[in-house]
């Protein structure tokens, strides 16, 4: 009995669904990084791949580090610098790698169109095909895009993924969740003016619910102007807990479940 309170503070685990570990603000201090995702119970973290120059340095990371997992795939917002003749190819050939899980980010953008929209829906199509052939999961980056994204998805039936940081609206949710896919919450459900999308994690069954920072992007409150971190997941499972009237520690176990189930590829360490 007297170690209780030890076992019990080590009891819970999370998954930091999306960071970015090789982006400088993270890449910099690593083990601290990781280090302070472990004191928070943040166990295991899928750090998402966005430019294919870019694969080589994120395998390193997860093969370094036991609890890192990776995907391989292009971010809407490059899309235009990657040729799409050979990204079905790269994407199965990166993939083989044992520590590479899923594929993305992908999806589509308009609100920067950093990309030309035809390019985007190119190479997020190619990204549904090779879900589907490679049964892996796709994680998903959507804005300002609905009615495409849905068309797109709408083609490959059998492809599976997550709608990350989701910030859409309650109709986009229902969508995705009527498909089939997994909805990941980010800090922004922190932010104030973010109603609508707490509405979201309402309605949202817990058990097709995942976590994520996407850090070093996005911290939430009460971490505002700092880069984020993937201890900060556990913010993010706070609020859901919070929102939903659950313990934390269901939180925890439900969407560490989910993570495992749509990534099934990953083993748990
Ligand atoms: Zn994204
Ligand atoms: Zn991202």
């Amino acid at each position: 009995m007297k170690n209780a309170h030890v076992i019990d503070s080590h009891s819970l685990t999370f998954v930091d669904s999306h960071c970015h570990l090789n982006y400088p603000d993270l890449f910099s201090d690593i083990d601290g990084v990781l280090k302070r995702a472990l004191e928070h119970d943040i166990r295991y973290c899928l750090s998402i791949n966005t430019r294919l120059s870019e694969i080589d340095a994120l395998k390193k990371i997860a093969d370094t580090y036991p609890q890192v997992f990776c995907t391989v795939g292009v971010h809407p917002h490059d899309a235009k610098d990657h040729g799409i003749a050979d990204m079905l190819d790269q994407l199965a050939h990166h993939s083989t790698h044992p520590k590479v899980v899923g594929l993305g980010e992908t999806g589509l953008d308009y609100y920067y169109d950093n990309s030309p929209r035809e390019q985007q829906i190119e190479s997020f199509e190619i990204h549904l095909d090779a879900s589907t052939r490679l049964k892996l999961p796709i994680v998903i980056h959507t804005r300002d895009a609905d009615a495409d994204t849905l068309a797109s998805i709408d083609k490959y039936p059998n492809a599976t993924g997550v709608f990350h940081c989701f910030s859409g609206s309650v109709e986009l949710a229902k969508a995705a969740l009527d498909r089939g896919y997994y909805i990941s919450f980010s800090g922004i459900i922190t932010f104030k003016k973010a109603e609508e999308l707490r509405e979201v994690v309402g309605f949202t069954p817990a058990d097709r619910i995942l976590v994520e920072t996407d850090s070093p992007f996005l911290a939430p409150i009460p971490h505002r102007g700092q880069p984020n971190q993937p201890a900060w997941t556990r913010v993010v499972a706070e609020k859901i807990a919070e929102i939903k009237g659950m313990p934390l520690g269901d939180v925890a176990r439900i969407t560490t479940e989910n993570f495992f189930t749509l990534f099934s590829k990953a083993k748990r360490i």
